[in-house]
């Protein structure tokens, strides 16, 4: 499955929300290099629509999609020089689907920052450089392959054109997935460049932040368009130590927040990573399931089984919004709200599905 690489500068909250989003303990201290082997954390996507459908089908439980981050290593400015763990970091980053760079908004005299001082626009620049620096090395090295290739097989040329644009976009100081218009990712795939990947931010942040909407629009604008979620680490991993809902509110409101900024970042995640869900539901469970945006019908049902894919004949279809207006599937079917559609369907995201199939 799809996964969002943690990264971000020491000491600016990765262990505290990584060991939140995995629930466990591992000690989250206060030095450079603590986070060292990559793990994954599996978050469920909250999906308040499940609960309605459950309802309505008196589903035995409820099955949310997931999202899946992967910390990695700490990186510092020469990471793509080797420099402290640089050359793990860059192994591990390559591994992940999208980048969530943790942003330190917070202000705590006894958590040194290493570089001084909160500066988001430099954190930013310092792990985008390295970034750069990496996939210039990886694209310097291609080009003299490329060059030789195209030298003697015209063919060779346009990629090697696109490659050399890759590598202008990378000099003038930008990611390729910012300059995505200008040059063809899909062709320098083999590459595995590290730039090519979309970016998520978090703002690791203290109530001082998290209640100043001037500032919170101030530092969304500076990674737009990419997405920012706003939290506070330590309240996240204090939230849950909570048992009680209410305590769980009057924490949140404490900072400002009206949900626990995992959710928002499970949602952020999941949307960075281009997917979306669609649903179904029936007596044992309300279930969500994840397809890349513009699966069609067929490699939607191949996410539930390999066989119903292959054994795809059509998909009985009904919007979230029209069944839940119609009030059940045959008051629904009633309203003509119900569509089957065929093997060439591009699935939206909450369509509510039961599909038939030859087995
Ligand atoms: P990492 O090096 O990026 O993994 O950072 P850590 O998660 O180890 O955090 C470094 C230090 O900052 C630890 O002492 C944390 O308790 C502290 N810390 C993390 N998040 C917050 C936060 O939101 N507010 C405050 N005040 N301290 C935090």
């Amino acid at each position: 499955s799809l996964t969002l690489g943690i990264v971000g500068l020491p000491n600016v909250g990765k262990s505290t929300l990584f060991n939140a989003l995995t629930r466990n303990e591992a000690l989250a201290a206060n030095y450079p290099f603590a986070t060292i082997e990559p793990n994954v954390g599996v978050v469920p996507l909250p999906d308040p629509r499940l609960d309605t459908l459950a309802e309505m089908y008196t589903s035995e439980k409820t099955v949310p999609a997931t999202v899946s981050f992967v910390d990695i290593a700490g990186i510092v400015k020469g990471a793509s020089e080797g420099a402290g763990l640089g050359n793990k970091f860059l192994a591990n980053i390559r591994e992940a689907n999208a980048i969530c760079q943790v942003i330190r908004v917070f202000d705590d005299p006894d958590v040194v920052h290493v570089e001084g001082a909160l500066d988001p626009t430099s954190d930013i620049e310092t792990i985008n450089t390295e970034l750069i620096l990496a996939d210039l090395q990886t694209l310097e090295k291609a080009l003299v392959r490329m060059e030789k290739e195209a030298r003697t097989r015209k063919e060779a040329r346009p990629a090697l054109e696109n490659a050399k644009r890759a590598k202008d976009i990378l000099d003038s100081g930008r990611t390729l997935f910012a300059a995505q218009n200008e040059v063809d990712l899909d062709e320098l795939r083999e590459l595995h460049l590290l730039t090519t990947k979309p970016f998520l931010y978090v703002f690791n942040a203290d109530e001082a932040v998290l209640t100043d909407e001037a500032k919170r629009k101030e530092l969304a604008e500076l990674v737009a368009p990419a997405d920012a979620v706003f939290l506070d680490a330590k309240v996240e991993a204090e939230l849950l130590e909570l048992d009680d809902p209410d305590d769980v509110q009057e924490l949140l409101s404490s900072v400002g927040q009206d949900e626990p900024g995992l959710h928002a970042l499970a949602r952020a995640g999941f949307h960075t990573l281009g997917l979306q869900t669609y649903l179904t539901a029936g007596p044992k469970e309300a279930r969500a399931w994840t397809v890349p945006k513009g699966a069609t019908a067929p490699q939607a049902a191949g996410v539930i089984h390999t066989d119903f894919e292959r054994g795809f004949i059509k998909a009985e279809i009904v919007s979230y919004d029209d069944l839940v207006e119609a009030g059940s599937m045959q008051a629904a079917r009633a309203a003509g709200k119900v569509r089957m559609e065929g093997k060439d369907y591009v699935m939206s995201d909450g369509d509510v599905v039961e599909f038939r199939f030859n087995v």
